[in-house]
């Protein structure tokens, strides 16, 4: 996935963000961490990303600055299908697999 720089706010990014990953959870039967301080943090994370690098890498994995590598995290993730298979959820606990979603609080 390879995004663009943008000229929206960062607030403004975060919003176009999260509307894109409610849809890619709909469409694949996730659903987004329900705790909204941990979504919220995770989605601010990918909208700075973006904002600093033109793509939203995962802000919970290190970039090696190598475009063809870090590429993988993108998101979403070349890891993200296994990590929610196994552990019910991505990395970053931006996606959750239906069934194993929990509230940290
Ligand atoms: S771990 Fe989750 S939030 Fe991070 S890039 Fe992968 S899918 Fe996106």
């Amino acid at each position: 996935m390879v995004d663009k720089p943008t000229s929206l706010t960062e607030d403004e990014l975060v919003e176009e963000i999260r509307a894109w990953a409610e849809q890619y959870a709909r469409e694949n039967d996730l659903i987004l961490n329900p705790d909204e301080r941990v979504r919220n943090a995770v989605l601010q994370g990918l909208a700075r990303n973006q904002i600093r690098y033109g793509v939203r890498y995962c802000p919970c994995r290190i970039r090696k600055g190598v475009a063809e590598e870090d590429a993988q995290i993108a998101c979403p993730c070349a890891y993200h299908r296994e990590e929610i298979e196994a552990e019910g959820r991505c990395h970053c606990n931006l996606f959750f697999r239906k069934d194993a979603a929990r509230t940290e609080e």
